[in-house]
């Protein structure tokens, strides 16, 4: 395990410093804003769906770097993805940071990274504040996700 850890710093901090797809979409399909009070972090969440896929997802917003980290690794692994795969994804990613720390790490590949965090309780709202929010702009819904 002393390996995932190093690798869950190396990853985190690479994300960091140059987050994938950090942009602004203007011909977005879907679109929400994600706020976790608790840190400050702040994240926008674009997601263009054609035919129940995600033909292109990106974010933007400030945060420490586990909120980015998380947005980034997020985008790199939905995108050209079904809209389905989204769920499911949210789902394990959800239940690892919340539940059994451990629980189904080795299906969610790169993202299994995430799971350091939980031994950090109070970033576990800034490891799923992306994820809330992209199921936020997936629900179609106008309101601002919170961690809450
Ligand atoms: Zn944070």
């Amino acid at each position: 395990m002393a390996d995932l850890e190093d690798l869950y710093q190396e990853v985190i901090l690479d994300h960091n410093k140059s987050p994938r797809n950090f942009r602004a979409m203007g011909n977005s399909s879907h679109k929400a804003e994600g706020y976790n009070p608790l840190c400050g972090d702040q994240v926008t969440v674009y997601v263009r769906l054609r035919d129940g896929l995600i033909e292109d997802i990106s974010f933007q917003g400030s945060g420490c770097a586990i909120s980015k980290a998380s947005a980034s690794m997020m985008t790199a692994e939905l995108k050209g993805k079904q809209e389905s795969a989204a769920a499911e994804l949210f789902d394990k990613v959800h239940r690892m940071l919340t539940g059994d720390c451990v629980d189904g790490v080795q299906s969610l590949g790169k993202l299994a990274v995430l799971s350091g965090v939980c031994k950090f309780p109070a970033r576990v709202k800034c490891a799923s504040l992306a994820w809330h929010t992209l199921n936020a702009a997936l629900k179609g819904g106008a309101d601002v996700a919170s961690t809450e």
